[in-house]
């Protein structure tokens, strides 16, 4: 029998590839001022990703970070010059439908960047979801949950603002846990806010705090045991070390949340070796990807820590691509916190994301399962039509 070896690299392969990568910067405006210890925020920029592959199939991710350079080392201008001058080289050309290949291809070659390989890895799969007619949930292992409890975070800096807006949510049936950014103020004066807030509220609303790390050791001590007398149930990141984050475990008869010291899976590992958290948020862009998040997510479940699905006051694309990672977690004890499309003015999607009775809606559409309204985003784009606009006037 005659045989002859063909090399694979001589066979023709069809298979997609990457053909074009854009980026764009998107400003738009927030509904109040929104502030943390680290910032306050007078609107958001979203980092935009589009995909274009060679069957035509275009996908969409996106980067936000919290007050642009305020939260850690990365910024949206910072995500769109990494993907423009060093990713889309990388990227050209190779095989769109192999995305954690061309993301451990990427990683080869960009050592940090976790936010900006998190808008491209979600790009990627929004684009692989639609070419197979899946929901990026189902790529991921499959869904849970279609539902997603959401909480709100009351941070207008004002009691009695805070108050209003908390019963408005109640009222609308739209939120029902609030987070409380504190840390800036003196410490007596945030535990009185707080008490404040939940007094207000009775059982009709959970409180939660958000240290952003601005205590010391000492305040956090302190503050924990007044938090709990104060009727708050947990407390995010109340201190930046790691190491006190552990000592302060167990003590206060209030759950304890690591957020800022989680860039991924190995800080969740050690995090998780110290016992240093009873939950974790769960971020996709802090985790570098939505699989890197996965596996925090699994070393969680491994160590007997809770989940809570975190943001970076992401827009839609970036708020959605969470929602389908956190809805295939085996547990999401302590609900998540998808409210970042609320916090804007503008709506830049062709049809709204569905949030009701306290919860957000999963979609079940290919990809995404949403689909970008250019028109508007053209509007707000950076050096876009607005821009122009008022230069004419
Ligand atoms: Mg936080």
């Amino acid at each position: 029998m005659n045989t002859t070896f063909t090399p694979l690299a001589s066979k023709t392969v069809a298979f997609p590839v990457v053909e074009r990568v854009e980026t764009l910067l998107v400003d738009l405006p927030t509904i109040r001022p929104h502030k943390l210890s680290v910032a306050t925020m007078n609107g958001q920029t979203l980092m935009l990703v589009k995909i274009y592959c060679s069957d035509g199939i275009v996908g969409i991710g996106e980067g936000t970070t919290i007050g642009g350079l305020a939260y850690g080392g990365e910024s949206p201008e910072s995500m769109k010059l990494a993907v423009d001058t060093y990713f889309k080289s990388i990227m050209l050309g190779q095989d769109a439908t192999a995305v954690r290949a061309l993301m451990m291809r990427i990683g080869k070659m960009v050592k940090e960047n976790r936010f900006a390989k998190c808008a491209v890895e979600t790009a990627l799969l929004d684009a692989h979801g639609k070419r197979l007619g899946l929901a990026v949930s189902e790529l991921l292992g499959g869904r849970l949950r279609s539902r997603l409890p959401v909480a709100w975070t009351l941070a207008s800096g004002d009691t009695a603002k805070d108050i209003a807006e908390a019963e408005t949510m109640l009222d609308l049936r739209r939120h029902k846990v609030f987070k409380l950014k504190i840390g800036a103020k003196p410490l007596q004066d945030d535990i009185a806010h707080v008490a404040a807030i939940k007094r207000a509220l009775g059982d009709r609303g959970a409180v939660r705090v958000d240290v952003n790390m601005a205590w010391s050791e000492t305040d956090a001590a302190y503050g924990m045991a007044a938090l709990a007398d104060a009727g708050c149930e947990l407390v995010e990141q109340p201190v930046a070390s790691t190491a006190a984050l552990a000592r302060l475990m167990r003590r206060f008869p209030i759950a304890l949340m690591a957020d800022e010291s989680l860039h991924g899976p190995e800080s969740a590992f050690e995090l998780a070796k110290i016992s240093g958290a009873d939950v974790f948020a769960v971020k996709i862009e802090q985790s570098g990807g939505l699989f890197n998040a996965q596996r925090v997510a699994a070393i969680a479940d491994a160590a007997g820590i809770g989940l809570y699905g975190g943001t970076m006051l992401e827009g839609a694309f970036g708020t959605i691509a969470s929602a389908h990672l956190f809805s295939t977690f085996n547990q999401l004890q302590w609900g998540t916190e998808l409210f970042g499309p609320l916090l804007l003015t503008e709506e830049i999607l062709t049809t709204p994301l569905d949030y009701s009775d306290f919860e957000l809606t999963v979609p079940h559409a290919p990809g995404l399962g949403i689909e970008l309204d250019d028109d508007r985003v053209a509007f707000f784009t950076r050096d876009g039509v607005r821009k122009t606009i008022s230069v004419i006037g």
